[in-house]
């Protein structure tokens, strides 16, 4: 049974892409350094796909799991990530670039613990140990993307 969706897929603009893929490869290029305890397959979290929630949205972001079954045919490195695709709200980054970056962070986090973590112990542990780098992140995104601004 497919749900009725009334409302379209979010593509965004370059800019808009351009700033998401920015954030996301400012925090996976830390990943291993803030979570040592971890095991993190940086190469291959580099290969999930990212997109922007549908509008209006609620949520902040999410990260859903890939279709492990043999029969369905999978991404490159799908194998390794396990994870389908990381979605942010587009709005978010307007509205609080700082909490885009928290929440990049946040759900690549569920795409290492997997799905049986969920909001659990070690996730909670893990999650705030970006906030030191928040603010040069946000600097670093709106500084590369200022000069986009006519391109939309
Ligand atoms: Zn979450």
């Amino acid at each position: 049974m497919r749900t009725r969706v009334d409302r379209p897929r979010i593509i965004g603009t370059l800019k808009e892409r351009l700033m998401l893929h920015l954030i996301a490869f400012e925090v996976i290029k830390r990943l291993e350094e803030l979570h040592p305890e971890l095991e993190i397959d940086s190469e291959a979290l580099a290969h999930v796909r990212l997109g922007f929630l549908r509008e209006p949205c609620r949520k902040l972001g999410v990260c859903s799991y890939a279709d492990q079954r043999p029969s369905r045919p999978a991404t490159e490195f799908t194998d390794r990530h396990k994870t389908h695709r990381i979605l942010l709200s587009r709005v978010s980054m307007y509205d609080d670039l700082p909490d885009a970056v928290f929440t990049i962070h946040h759900e690549f986090l569920h795409a290492i613990l997997g799905s049986d973590e969920g909001h659990g112990r070690t996730f909670q542990e893990h999650e705030d140990r970006i906030n030191p780098y928040i603010k040069q992140i946000s600097t670093l995104v709106l500084e590369t993307t200022s000069s986009f601004q006519s391109i939309h």
